[in-house]
């Protein structure tokens, strides 16, 4: 039987490094990328010393020609993909409360053009394959119900992820390519803090759960541990 390849952006630590640990764990061929290869390798590295199948790849979510590099190399090489978990993302509104336009243009850069820039690629190895699951892993700090918590530009780009899921699982509706937005909750990471309730196992959950569903399974939606979430 084939091995299941998943890619998963910003796998060099924190819910990206679970995410990568728990879909090996399952079985899967596991392409950790990361922006800085002395941060990403040894993190592959250490999945490696568990048995587990994991490949390094350097990628940079806000350089579209770190994308088309990656894209190029992984299609001499690897070629197959099944899940693409775009976790990649940077908050900036804590450290700089200012907010600006420049904040929001390096903000959506990652947050959501790279995103939107790496499923335009993949997507269409997908459907070739006939069956794909992406997540892309938002925020429930970017749902249009709430207040955006003073994390503006963050918030903005999460609302603006959620709507890349919604533009792609409409482009392939009818196809076994399942799209959906997945909040991990408040995590303890680097970015959601040490004050966070949930654990990496906790906040991986959902991502794996979105990257595993069955054939029929939702898409175009929004969830936190599997369960529906308003946009
Ligand atoms: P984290 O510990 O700060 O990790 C973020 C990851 O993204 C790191 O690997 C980082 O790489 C990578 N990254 C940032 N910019 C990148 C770029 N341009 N190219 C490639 N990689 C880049 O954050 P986390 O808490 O694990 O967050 C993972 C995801 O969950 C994010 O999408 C975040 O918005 C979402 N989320 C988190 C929480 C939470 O409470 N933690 C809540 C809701 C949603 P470096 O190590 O090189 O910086």
């Amino acid at each position: 039987m084939v091995q299941k390849v998943a890619i998963v952006t910003g796998g060099n630590k924190g819910i990206g490094w679970e995410t990568c640990l728990q879909l090996a764990k399952l079985g899967f061929h596991v392409v950790l990328t990361s922006r800085d290869p002395s941060k990403g390798e040894p993190k592959a590295e250490e999945l490696r010393k568990q048995g587990l199948k994991v490949d390094y790849y350097q990628l940079d979510v806000s350089d579209s020609n770190s994308i088309e590099a990656f894209y190029q190399k992984f299609i001499k090489e690897i070629g197959r993909v099944d899940v693409l978990i775009n976790n990649a993302a940077i908050l900036l509104d804590k450290e700089q409360p200012s907010h600006t336009s420049e904040q929001l243009r390096q903000t959506l850069e990652t947050n959501v053009i790279g995103p939107y820039h790496l499923i335009t690629l993949f997507a269409p190895i997908m459907q070739k394959q006939k069956e794909g699951r992406i997540v892309n892993v938002s925020s429930g700090v970017g749902q249009l119900s709430g207040s955006y918590e003073g994390l503006d530009t963050y918030a903005i780009s999460k609302t603006a992820l959620n709507a890349v899921t919604h533009l792609f699982a409409n482009k392939m509706k009818g196809e076994d390519i399942l799209v959906n937005s997945v909040c991990p909750g408040w995590v303890k990471t680097d970015m959601g803090g040490s004050e966070a309730p949930r654990s990496l196992t906790e906040g991986a959950f959902g991502i794996v759960w979105a990257a595993t569903l069955p054939k029929g399974g939702p898409s175009g939606g929004f969830f936190r541990d599997g369960k529906p979430l308003t946009w």
